[in-house]
């Protein structure tokens, strides 16, 4: 069975006062148990915070991001190092935000994902189209290759450290969600380009979580869907109610 994941990018919000009451009110919220593995992606600077003040909760915590090198000259960049020794195991990877604001390509991202199997992190790896994709109906074929640019070099071994995020540009932060199901198709799709890559049992295995304007009143009708896994939440995870409410929502 694989598993149902709800995690809640936080993107570049909350300073760590503002960390620390949103913790505290998911803390409460989420104290019974959820079908889901709940994980929240606070930025660099509140991260150990983060991590600390969620020990012994059933929230998980992980980075937005990762610099692809061990360490060395890279001003300003974060390694996996550093995320690892503060308890942290889990990294996004590939946000359509970092694709399209800092010039993250598929081939800058196999180097990432690389460098974070090698330290035994688990990977939320995005992707998705863009508006004029999908409307010249090339969206499976802009995936397909996000995919097998970023991931298809991969052994099976690897794929228990994956997790996919398929999040369609046009969905992220505009109100408009893709449909129920315009995200079976697609998490359907993903599944099939994966078991004829690999095999059907490690497509199957591989949680796809669905991102892009998920809010309370769409999750469950989404979360429903067979191929969908759960979400990738940015604006309705900053608000503790909205959050644990889709956290639940299976
Ligand atoms: P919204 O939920 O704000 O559309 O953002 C989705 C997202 O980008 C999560 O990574």
């Amino acid at each position: 069975m694989r598993a149902k994941i709800v995690a809640g990018n936080w993107k570049m919000n909350k300073n760590l006062a503002d960390t620390g009451v949103l913790l505290s009110e998911l803390k409460e919220k989420l104290n019974t148990s959820t079908e889901a593995q709940v994980i929240v992606a606070p930025t660099f600077t509140n991260l150990y915070y983060a991590f600390e003040e969620l020990k012994g909760s059933n929230i998980g915590v992980a980075a937005q991001n990762m610099h692809q090198a061990e360490s060395g000259a890279f001003t300003g960049e974060i390694s996996v190092d550093m995320l690892s020794s503060i308890g942290v195991k889990t990294v996004i990877l590939g946000h359509s935000e970092r694709r399209a604001y800092f010039g993250e390509t598929d081939e800058l991202l196999a180097e990432k994902v690389t460098t974070a199997l090698k330290h035994g992190m688990t990977i939320i790896f995005c992707f998705g189209e863009e508006l004029e994709e999908r409307k010249s109906d090339n969206h499976f074929n802009v995936v397909e290759s996000q995919l097998k640019n970023a991931l298809f070099k991969l052994d099976s071994e690897a794929w228990k450290q994956i997790v996919l995020a398929y999040e369609p540009v046009w969905a992220i932060g505009t109100g408009e969600t893709a449909s129920p199901e315009q995200a079976q198709e697609m998490h359907a799709f993903i599944r099939k380009t994966i078991a004829e890559a690999y095999t059907t049992e490690i497509a199957e295995e591989v949680s796809i979580l669905y991102g892009g304007s998920v809010k309370p009143n769409n999750a469950k009708e989404i979360f429903a869907k067979p191929d969908v896994d759960g979400g990738l939440i940015g604006g309705a995870s900053l608000d503790a109610e909205s959050f644990s409410a889709i956290a639940t929502s299976f």
